[in-house]
C-alpha cells in the first residue's frame, strides 16, 4: 500500500467513509426514513465492494472512478432526500474524489453534482441560497484539483529523481533492481523470452584522461540519448554504474538479441564520437532461463561482456541458451 498512492488513497479514504455513513444508516432506518437508510447502506456497500476489488488485483483506475460516481451520486441522493442536513456530506466527498481519480475527472464529478442539485425542488429558499451552494461547491472542486495536480506533479518529480541517473538521464541501478525483478517475474508466468545486455565502453578511462571528465560526462550522456533513438519503445536503459549500462530486451531471444546489437554497435560506432575519433562500446547479452535467478542471468551477461572485451572490443557477444535447471534455478 505504501508503494501505490490511489489503492492507499482509496483503502483509506473508504473505511473512513464506510466508518463515518454506516451509524447514520441505521439512525435512518429507526427513524423510518427508509429511503435515505437504503441510500446510505447502498453507498457503504458500494466502497466495500470497490475496496474488495481493488485489493485482490482489479484495475485501480477503475475501481477509483467506480469509488467517485458512487460517492457522488450518493451524496446528491442523500442531499435530494434529507435535504439541506444532506447537502453537507458533499463536500468532503468532493475533496476526497480529487484524489481517487485522475484530478480532471473529479472536476467534472464536481461540476455535475453542482449542475444536479440545482434541479432540487424545495433545497434552496432562495436565488442567493442557489448561488452560494453552486459557488461553495465549483470552488471546492476547483481548489481540490488544484490540490491534487499538485500532488501528482510533485509525485511524478520524486519518481523521476528516486529512479533516474541525474548525470545522463537513463534509469538508475534502483529502478533497474525492480525491473529484473519484474521481468523474471513476468517470464515466470507468460514464458516469453527476454534479454539483458551490459554495454560497456571502450577504453572510457583514456577517453577521461585525454579530454578530461566532462567530456567522458558528455559522452556518457551522448551514448544514453543514441540508445533511447534506436531501441524500441518497450526497451529499458539503465545505468548500471560508471561507463556500464543495462538494457533490457522484451521479447528477444539469442537470435534476435545478436542481430539487434549488431545494429545498435553499428550505429553507435557512427556517431559516439570524441575530438580524437570514435569511441567504441563491448556488449554482453543473456536471455533469461527457465527457473534463472537474477544474479546468475546477471553473471552470465557479464561474462559474455568479459569475452567481447577479450575478443578485441567493439563487439557483442550473447551468451549460450541457459539450460533448463542449470545452477542459478530458483
Ligand atoms: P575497458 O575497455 O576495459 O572497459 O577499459 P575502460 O578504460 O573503459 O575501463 P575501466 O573500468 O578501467 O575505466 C572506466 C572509467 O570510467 C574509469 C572512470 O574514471 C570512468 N568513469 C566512471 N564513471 C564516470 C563518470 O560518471 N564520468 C566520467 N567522465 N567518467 C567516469
Ligand atoms: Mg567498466
Ligand atoms: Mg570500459
Amino acid at each position: 500500500m505504501r508503494h501505490d498512492f490511489r489503492l492507499s488513497i482509496i483503502t483509506v479514504f473508504g473505511g473512513c467513509a464506510a466508518l463515518a455513513i454506516s451509524p447514520f444508516a441505521v439512525l435512518r432506518f429507526m427513524q423510518g426514513n427508509m429511503l435515505a437508510g437504503v441510500v446510505d447502506v447502498g453507498i457503504v456497500f458500494a466502497i466495500v465492494a470497490t475496496n474488495v476489488y481493488a485489493w485482490r488485483g482489479g484495475d485501480i483506475e477503475w475501481a477509483g472512478t467506480c469509488v467517485t460516481i458512487t460517492n457522488t451520486l450518493g451524496c446528491v441522493a442523500v442531499a435530494w432526500v434529507l435535504g439541506s442536513a444532506g447537502l453537507l456530506w458533499i463536500y468532503p466527498t468532493l475533496l476526497a474524489n480529487a484524489f481517487v481519480v485522475r484530478p480532471r475527472t473529479a472536476a467534472f464529478a464536481g461540476i455535475a453534482a453542482t449542475i444536479a442539485l440545482q434541479f432540487h425542488p424545495s433545497l434552496f429558499a432562495s436565488v442567493a441560497d442557489h448561488v452560494t451552494v453552486a459557488v461553495t461547491m465549483l470552488l471546492l472542486s476547483l481548489f481540490s484539483y488544484i490540490f491534487a495536480k499538485r500532488t501528482d506533479l510533485q509525485r511524478q518529480t520524486l519518481q523521476d529523481l528516486a529512479t533516474q541517473d541525474s548525470l545522463t538521464g537513463a534509469r538508475n541501478r534502483r529502478a533497474m533492481e525492480d525491473e529484473l525483478a519484474i521481468a523474471i517475474h513476468a517470464f515466470r508466468r507468460n514464458g516469453r523470452p527476454i534479454a539483458l545486455v551490459i554495454f560497456d565502453l571502450d577504453h572510457f578511462k583514456h577517453v577521461n584522461d585525454r579530454f578530461g571528465h566532462e567530456e567522458g560526462d558528455r559522452v556518457l550522456r551522448e551514448f544514453v540519448r543514441l540508445m533511447k533513438a534506436s531501441t524500441r519503445a518497450t526497451d529499458r536503459l539503465f545505468r548500471f554504474g560508471g561507463e556500464e549500462f543495462v538494457l533490457l530486451m522484451e521479447h528477444t531471444d539469442e537470435l534476435r538479441a545478436s542481430h539487434s546489437l549488431t545494429q545498435m554497435l553499428d550505429r553507435l560506432r557512427g556517431l559516439l564520437r570524441t575530438a580524437d575519433g570514435v569511441v567504441t562500446v563491448s556488449a554482453g547479452a543473456a536471455v533469461l532461463g527457465h527457473g534463472e535467478d537474477r544474479s546468475h542471468w546477471l553473471a552470465r551477461a557479464d561474462a559474455a561482456l568479459y569475452q567481447a572485451k577479450q575478443q578485441g572490443r567493439d563487439r557483442a557477444v550473447v551468451a549460450a541458451a541457459h539450460p533448463t535447471g542449470a545452477q542459478g534455478s530458483a
